[in-house]
């Protein structure tokens, strides 16, 4: 499919669809047209198109309803293409046109308060009763819990086995009885993530994504479609933190110096070419080549939106108490509000999806090649191990 026809699929949508008409009704048709996700299969919200032609679409549909990528990002960023690459037709049928037209929230019950940077220690137990599975644990850092309706969740099936295998993956209903969501109050002053307790909690075998006991090779996928979301979301040329930073320094002539004038550009160049790297590696992702790459651009990401969030704070030098803008609000917006709000906030670029240490060993490892970390638990069985 070229540009052509699909610009030819979008005006006979809109000739039969009215954007000013019901919200929901108007998304859920542009899935079932295909122009959700064009690069997905049809029936699932796509074409089977090329990626890069789902700008055309977006262009097309600017100013009918759109969907809300910020409060989606989860779902759409991590579990839709996990769903896809291991859900059945029937779970991809069930969950991806409410996940995409935001109907239903997703979640991430990945870490907990033993398990982060090294997630495969981790403890949550799931155990078989039937065709349910009876889950026990505790998670931590659970961005949009509050607002969620589905989780993806990483289990303990297996504790006899070492840990990166007896690790089950399913789709958790974040309304069962059992499940209690509890805010975390961060440095910004809102909530944007939670701890979740999971207590006594039964999910029938039909929310397993992928074998039991391969929870971890499923987890791989959504982990490497998370760095991606974060580092490598699509923003235009001089939008996203540059932009922000950019608005500042026209608005203020009279605080401009050579030197400052010097780092924002190199920090400007930096910005473009992460920004490229981006949309190259949304394009690998689309041809079904994830790879340890993305480490590289969510580890850009979070070096640049801190550098630039910081150069902010330091070029505007006097900033009031509304500038630093704390509110006690549930949403995360990493470009708006005040400069020491995006300050802040940056601060977590470098934590959520990986911290930079870790993506620097993943870089070093498996797209450098050097030697690995000694890593002596590998053929420890998890229930052996100390924690
Ligand atoms: C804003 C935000 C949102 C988040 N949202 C979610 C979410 O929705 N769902 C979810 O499951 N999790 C979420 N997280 C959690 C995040 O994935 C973890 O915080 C992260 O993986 C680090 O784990 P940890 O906090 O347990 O730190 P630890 O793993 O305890 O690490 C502590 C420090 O030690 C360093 N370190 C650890 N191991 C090594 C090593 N081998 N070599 C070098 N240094 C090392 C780390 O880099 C870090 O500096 C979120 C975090 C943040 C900040």
């Amino acid at each position: 499919m070229n540009e052509a026809q699909i610009k030819e699929r979008v005006r006979a949508f809109l000739d039969a669809h009215d954007p000013g008409g019901d919200r929901a009704a108007f998304l859920r048709a542009r899935f079932d047209a295909g122009l959700a996700w064009v690069w997905f299969p049809e029936r699932l919200g796509g074409l089977g198109a090329a990626r890069e032609l789902q700008q055309v679409v977006e262009h097309e549909l600017a100013g009918t309803p759109q969907i809300n990528s910020g409060l989606q990002g989860i779902g759409l960023g991590m579990a839709a293409p996990t769903i896809l690459a291991f859900g059945t037709q029937e779970q991809r049928r069930r969950f991806l046109r409410p996940l995409w037209t935001g109907e239903e929230i997703w979640c991430q019950l990945f870490s907990e308060p033993g398990a982060g940077s090294d997630l495969a220690t981790l403890g949550t137990r799931a155990v078989r009763d039937g065709d349910e599975w009876v889950v026990d644990g505790q998670k931590v850092w659970t961005s949009g819990a509050h607002h969620s309706r589905w989780a993806i969740l990483v289990t303990r099936t297996d504790p006899d086995v070492p840990k990166h295998r007896g690790m089950t993956y399913f789709i958790c209903d974040m309304h069962a009885p059992g499940v209690e969501v509890r805010p975390l109050r961060q440095i910004t002053g809102e909530a944007e993530f939670n701890e979740v307790f999971l207590t006594g909690v039964r999910l029938s075998d039909d929310l397993r994504l992928g074998e039991v006991g391969d929870g971890w090779r499923v987890a791989q996928t959504t982990l490497m479609n998370e760095r991606v979301a974060i580092g490598g979301a699509p923003v235009r040329r001089g939008g996203g933190m540059v932009g922000a930073v950019l608005e500042a320094w026209h608005e203020h002539p009279e605080l401009r110096t050579h030197e400052l004038h010097q780092r924002l550009l190199s920090l400007w160049v930096e910005a473009e070419v992460t920004r490229l790297s981006g949309a190259r590696l949304r394009e690998q992702l689309a041809a079904g080549e994830p790879g340890p790459e993305g480490s590289g651009m969510k580890l850009s990401f979070a070096r640049l939106n801190q550098a630039l969030s910081g150069f902010d704070v330091e070029f505007r030098r006097d900033l009031g108490y509304d500038d630093w803008s704390f509110r006690r609000s549930e949403d995360v917006d990493f470009y708006g509000r005040g400069p020491g709000y995006r300050y802040l906030r940056a601060k977590g670029n470098s934590i959520e999806g990986g911290t930079s240490e870790i993506l620097r060993n993943i870089i070093s490892e498996r797209v450098l090649g050097l030697p690995s970390e000694p890593r002596v638990d590998k053929d420890v069985p998890w229930k052996d191990l100390p924690r």
